[in-house]
């Protein structure tokens, strides 16, 4: 194993809560040395926390510098996590709405994964892993910007993938779908039952299994894992 795809530094956006929280604790169970970036700077579970407001590139690049400040290394695993919605018909869509999903899900990555390049190729590798969502392939009505910020995080992963792969770098996209959190309790309970009935586990998904995903591609069994969408969706997304 290298010094790049064991025990390393890993960043996670949106750490603090929901799935992100739950990728940082399978990163901590698999032996990463975990930094959880957040827009309030504090993080449960006595995780180190910075304070990363992923919508602001100072704000980005300050927080790789107190993660690296923190435990000493840059950082190897790039967790790009941190999402919202803004869920509208299409026709009601405004453009606060389009520019704040895309400018959070998607831009936000890429502002993340560009700060993560230098350190990553100065310890000779490093692993990206963006959180999609099943959206981004499927669709939804109502989501049109988020379905567009989610499906970028494929172009993204895979023009990383091209540019970066002989360096030992590995981007790759997890696409969750319907998880139990605070994103999915919002939904009513009719809609649910409607969710549940297309997927063929009949089942919502645990945070957790989002987790245990992330570790994999974060693991050293899968550097010659990239440029792959891997669904967490009990097969929801099949075919898409
Ligand atoms: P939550 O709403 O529970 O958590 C979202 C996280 O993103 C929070 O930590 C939030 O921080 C953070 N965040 C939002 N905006 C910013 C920002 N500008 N800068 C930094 N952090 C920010 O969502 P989930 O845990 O459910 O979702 C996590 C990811 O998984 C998202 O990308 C989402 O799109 C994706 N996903 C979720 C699914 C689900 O079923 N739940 C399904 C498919 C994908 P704060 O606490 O400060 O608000």
């Amino acid at each position: 194993m290298t010094e790049s795809t064991t025990s390393t530094t890993a960043l996670v956006t949106g750490g603090n809560r929901g799935i992100g929280l739950a990728i940082a604790h399978a990163l901590r169970d698999a032996g990463h040395r975990v930094v959880v970036g957040c827009r309030s700077g504090q993080a449960p579970d006595d995780f180190d926390a910075v304070t990363l407001d992923v919508s602001d590139t100072a704000s980005v690049d300050a927080a790789f510098g107190e993660a690296e400040k923190i435990t000493g290394s840059g950082v190897g695993v790039l967790v790009a996590n941190a999402g919202i919605t803004r869920d509208q018909l299409l026709m009601r869509m405004s453009d606060e709405d389009v520019d704040a999903v895309l400018d959070t899900n998607l831009v936000g990555a890429i502002r993340c994964a560009r700060r993560a390049v230098r350190p990553m190729m100065k310890r000779k590798g490093g692993r990206m892993i963006f959180v999609s969502s099943v959206i981004g392939l499927h669709g939804g009505p109502g989501q049109v910007n988020y379905a567009a910020s989610k499906a970028g995080l494929v172009g993204v992963a895979r023009s990383i993938s091209r540019e970066l792969g002989g360096r030992n770098i590995t981007a790759n996209v997890v696409a969750p779908g319907f998880i139990e959190t605070a994103m999915t309790d919002e939904l009513s309970d009719d809609l649910k039952a409607t969710y549940r009935g297309h997927i063929p586990a009949g089942r919502f998904g645990a945070a957790s299994e989002v987790g245990a995903a992330v570790a994999f591609l974060a693991s050293p069994q899968a550097a010659y894992i990239t440029g792959a969408v891997v669904p967490v969706d009990g097969g929801l997304g099949m075919g898409h």
